[in-house]
């Protein structure tokens, strides 16, 4: 590699981009110049544009016969757990360690307890029939780690700019703007920069993969996912009922390290209604109730069994977000472009694929920033 340093360039600011783009400028220290360009940054007003805001989110590993997925969730499992770490630092104020419980109907029953995916993950055991809840046959609870998301965002992203990052806010109409302009063209009118094309892109963009010029991958779709935010601090644990036949609306709760509690949740293929249906929420609330009564106050619990309208006065929000499926998997690759249609201006820019993570996007982040990182530097070594 030259002594210069490599412009790279990063699209997308959700947990993808972030944690992306903090693992390039981190590995190789001065070799890489790193810029995002998003539309949407985790300190703008939310938007159902940017998923990662809309996210749970914990780390439980998945169950999947995806091994790319798998390789991506234990590498970041690692990664999390560090940060998590009491008195680690600073990352540590976003992240909880707690029990998590999951449990399984019989058409879920799992064959090999001892295989089930958390069997790595701390404190690993298979419920006794005696702890498990109605609706479930099988059950596994392990210490897993839940995501602060209003202030892990923002510690990613302060940790990048903090490490001599650039941030450039633009919304990219076609791939070929970033190729042959980098990111001078989205930057204010008084940047110094003149536009040059990148060494490298890297396409961080969830579900805008699939109406971006250049790329309109129609894998991506959108899982709907509706949630209510609650305030109990009290709630220290996490429990799932993996029960998909109720229309996909498995409940789940998930405690954040602050004292917030997401409850859930749906899961809709392809339903693009972008605001709250109240009728869901009812049903999330009365579900989660059902299977987490820790969700009430505990002064209610010790005098008379609570209902959904103990939780009303405790509801900071109710969100949905759309969860970036893409049919395949994630999309993690390299493919060299043209910078430009004129054949007097036009370079081959390697562009690295990271997106399409679905409902694993913080739990896969940092093995799959990984894996982009590994295809970007075999690009730049083997240029074309
Ligand atoms: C209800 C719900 C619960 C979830 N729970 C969990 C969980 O418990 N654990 C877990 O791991 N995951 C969970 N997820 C999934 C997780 O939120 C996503 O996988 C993750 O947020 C995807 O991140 P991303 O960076 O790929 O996309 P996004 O967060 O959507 O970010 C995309 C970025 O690209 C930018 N962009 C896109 N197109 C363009 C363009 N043309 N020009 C400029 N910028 C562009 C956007 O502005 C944005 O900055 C959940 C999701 C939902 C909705």
């Amino acid at each position: 590699m030259s002594e210069q340093k490599k412009e790279i360039i990063v699209l997308g600011a959700g947990v993808i981009g972030l944690t992306t783009a903090i693992k390039i400028q981190e590995a190789k220290g001065s070799e890489y110049n790193v810029t995002i360009i998003a539309e949407t940054f985790p300190t703008d007003p939310r938007t159902i544009k940017y998923t990662s805001f809309w996210a749970g989110a914990q780390y439980v590993a998945t169950r999947t016969d995806d091994l790319n997925l798998r390789r991506m969730e234990r590498e970041t499992f690692d990664v999390v757990w560090a940060m998590s770490e009491p008195g680690s630092g600073v990352a540590e104020g976003c992240l909880l360690r707690c029990t998590d419980y999951a449990y399984l109907p019989a058409e879920e029953q799992y064959a090999d307890g001892k295989d089930y995916p958390t069997a790595f993950m701390p404190d690993f055991r298979q419920l006794p029939s005696n702890e498990l809840v109605p609706g479930s046959v099988q059950g596994f609870a392990c210490t897993a780690i839940t995501f602060d998301i209003p202030r892990y965002l923002p510690y990613l992203l302060g940790r990048f700019t903090s490490g001599g990052g650039s941030i450039v806010r633009g919304t990219v109409g076609h791939i070929q703007q970033v190729l042959e302009g980098g990111a001078s063209i989205f930057a204010s009118p008084h940047s110094s920069r003149k536009p040059t094309p990148p060494d490298a892109v890297i396409l961080c963009v969830g579900l805008g993969a699939r109406t971006l010029g250049g790329i309109e991958d129609q894998d991506v779709v959108p899982i709907r996912g509706q949630t209510v935010l609650l305030r109990a601090p009290w709630v220290n644990v996490m429990p799932t009922l993996r029960d998909l036949k109720d229309g996909a609306n498995p409940p789940y709760v998930i405690p954040r390290k602050g004292g917030d509690v997401i409850v859930g949740g749906t899961f809709h293929f392809n339903d693009w209604y972008p605001i709250p249906r109240p009728e869901i929420t009812e049903h999330i609330l009365a579900r989660g109730l059902k299977l987490c009564p820790d969700l009430a106050p505990p002064e209610i619990r010790a005098e008379r069994e609570p209902t959904v309208d103990d939780l009303r006065p405790l509801i900071k929000d109710v969100g949905v977000g759309f969860r970036p499926y893409r049919h395949g998997g994630v999309r993690v690759g390299v493919e060299w472009m043209d910078s430009s249609p004129l054949k007097d201006r036009v370079k081959k820019v390697p562009v690295v694929f990271n997106y399409g993570h679905g409902g694993n996007g913080y739990q896969a982040s940092w093995g799959s920033a990984q894996i982009a990182l590994e295809y970007l530097e075999g690009a730049l070594t083997d240029p074309k």
